[in-house]
């Protein structure tokens, strides 16, 4: 790890940095007992398996199988390196890092991420002055006034505008000492095609600065003034844009989203300025691509149901068609808004005002009625378009992978259309067995592909190390972790014995220590797991772990006596030779 950030200030973060208050910005999280559960964001449930605990200040999914501490979380959510999600940490909790403290080398050393972040603040200065300040400005002043976009709107969102010329920030950048294959790696300038010098990518837009979960200017887009194609431009990914989880003003919205338990998805930067302006403020827009299982991952965060809003049928169709799959295995309700013909949220707010919009959301339907309802609407209901619909709909009824769920849509289908169920059934079963064929992970594998199966009584062994540290002392005179057959295991134990308490104290501390993503996990979950330790359920316990082991190697004591003596191993020998006189004794 890279490290430039001085032990105390990472001691300070972590006292400071509740990890309910942290987790609770991006996850919704109920009070169950001692510990808050929610639904994970990195695995699809439908029941809430992703725990977190405030005493311990560490979090652990009982359905992936992940976990870590307060600065794991944010590197798992927002793709960040650990001394990143320590910086960030610090920024937000009033924490100074100072600056001054790093010599040149470590300067080097701050990651590229953080530059990039840097150039993209200056950038969006830059955008955000042209259009207040500068005459070039002005055309772009006035066309957002005639879309009716306040002074107010224009800050809350930090709108700003890319002037017409090649060089504007390129020439910017030069005068600022930013280099420009960092602004290159940002997106912001692109090579020219001659391979002499750069150009800059938006050129003569209203630019939308893009943030994260934190709010960082992550991207940006740009909206022509004129009939110019492509209307919109975005930036490219970049190490800290991946639009797969960006969705754009999910920052701006997310309290809202909370308040009303719902989510509007809308297509355009300016429908969700619109929504805002008109007072829907708990609205996203995707970034001219399609919703992700991510996104709706994120959204489950903030909300209990989406409604997806569209300018025409055919629109709302394909998104429904790419996406009920998705809501369906992430337990997301989601709905369809479908506004009249012609008519985008903009302009729709704008001729009909926030009550009828609030009227046309009331009667969205379910994707899977709004797909039937589409379906009708296309086929009619005569024999043959009675045939093309179940045809139509057996594809996304197949998506759905819950069977209860499956099978109360195609009751529904099947009497709405008035067909035999059975004729449904069976065209859903045709069409399964083709995408089944397709995808299909093998059984017992873990969603990510992990296949550690960790010994189970070991385990507990380092459970019980991890939650009660007085058994230490018992732990190395009975040499326990010698007859441990797992190896990654043993090396976690070996590591505890070493660390507590001088370096360590708190199973959260202890997780900065551990570099392997799946020992981090096994123990996020050995900690969480709660379990009464003291002093009579620890002997318990390792009575019968004893007992297990000499069972399962037959006389396993004798066998660590000769493997130690063979070793060399003087002091492990006298230990087993004690162990050993333990046993006999306390057979008698
Ligand atoms: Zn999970």
């Amino acid at each position: 790890m890279a490290f430039f950030i001085p032990e105390d200030k990472l001691a300070e973060i972590r006292n400071t940095a509740d990890i309910v208050d942290v987790v609770s910005s991006r996850v919704l999280l109920k009070k169950a007992g001692k510990d808050y559960t929610g639904l994970c964001p990195f695995h699809s449930e439908k029941t809430p398996s992703f725990t977190v605990s405030p005493s311990k200040q560490i979090f652990h999914c009982f359905g992936c199988g992940t976990g870590g501490n307060v600065f794991n979380f944010l590197m798992m959510y927002d793709n960040l390196s650990f001394p990143e999600a320590a910086e960030n940490l610090a920024r937000q909790y009033g924490i100074s890092i100072s600056a001054r403290k790093m010599s040149g080398a470590e300067k080097q050393r701050m990651s590229e991420r953080e530059q990039l972040l840097q150039i993209n603040r200056k950038a969006a200065d830059f955008f955000r002055k042209m259009l207040l300040k500068n005459p070039e400005g002005e055309y772009a002043r006035n066309y957002l006034k005639n879309r009716k976009i306040n002074r107010d709107l224009v800050d809350r969102f930090s709108l700003g505008f890319a002037p017409a010329g090649w060089n504007g920030l390129i020439r910017f950048f030069n005068r600022n000492r930013v280099a420009v294959d960092m602004a290159e790696k940002a997106g912001l300038v692109v090579p020219r095609k001659s391979g002499n010098g750069h150009y800059d990518r938006f050129r003569n837009r209203i630019i939308f600065p893009i943030a994260d979960a934190s709010g960082q200017i992550i991207a940006f887009g740009g909206r022509v003034l004129d009939d110019e194609k492509p209307k919109y431009l975005n930036s490219p990914e970049t190490p800290v844009y991946n639009k797969r989880l960006t969705l754009y003003g999910l920052n701006a919205s997310r309290e809202a989203c909370r308040t009303h338990h719902a989510v509007f998805v809308v297509e355009g930067y300016f429908d969700l300025i619109t929504m805002h302006q008109f007072g829907i403020a708990n609205t996203v827009a995707t970034l001219g691509t399609s919703l992700t299982r991510e996104h709706v991952r994120r959204l489950k965060g903030y909300a209990k149901k989406a409604f997806l809003v569209f300018d025409s049928d055919a629109a709302g169709v394909r998104a429904a068609q790419r996406t009920t799959g998705i809501f369906m295995d992430e337990g997301m309700d989601a709905a369809v808004v479908l506004l009249p013909e012609g008519h985008d949220p903009d302009s729709f707010l704008f001729a009909r005002g926030a009550e009828s919009f609030q009227q046309v959301a009331a009667s969205a339907k379910g994707l899977v009625d709004f797909q039937i309802d589409a379906s009708i609407g296309r086929n009619g209901l005569n024999l043959e378009g009675k045939v093309r619909i179940v045809s139509e709909m057996a594809e996304p009824l197949t998506q759905i992978a819950d069977s209860a769920a499956r099978s109360i849509y195609i009751r529904h289908l099947a009497e709405r259309i008035g067909v035999d169920e059975t004729t449904v059934l069976e065209k859903i079963a045709e069409s399964r067995e083709k995408s089944n064929a397709a995808s299909d992970r093998p059984p017992g594998v873990a969603p990510d592909g992990h296949a550690w199966i960790p010994d189970r009584f070991e385990a507990r062994v380092l459970a019980m190390m991890l939650q009660y540290p007085e058994i230490h002392d018992e732990i190395r005179t009975r040499a326990v972790l010698e007859c441990f057959g797992d190896e990654r295991l043993k090396a976690i134990g070996e590591q505890i014995l070493n660390e507590y308490p001088h370096k360590v104290k708190t199973p959260a501390e202890f997780m900065n220590r551990l570099d392997d993503e799946d020992q981090r996990r096994l123990v996020a979950k050995l900690c969480i797991d709660e379990a009464p330790w003291g002093e009579q359920s620890c002997r318990m316990l390792l009575s019968q772990f004893f007992k297990a082991k000499e069972g399962k190697r037959g006389n396993g004591l004798l066998e660590r006596i000769r493997a130690a003596e063979q070793k060399g191993d003087q002091d492990l020998v006298m230990k087993l030779l004690k162990e050993k006189q333990n046993q006999m004794a306390g057979r008698h």
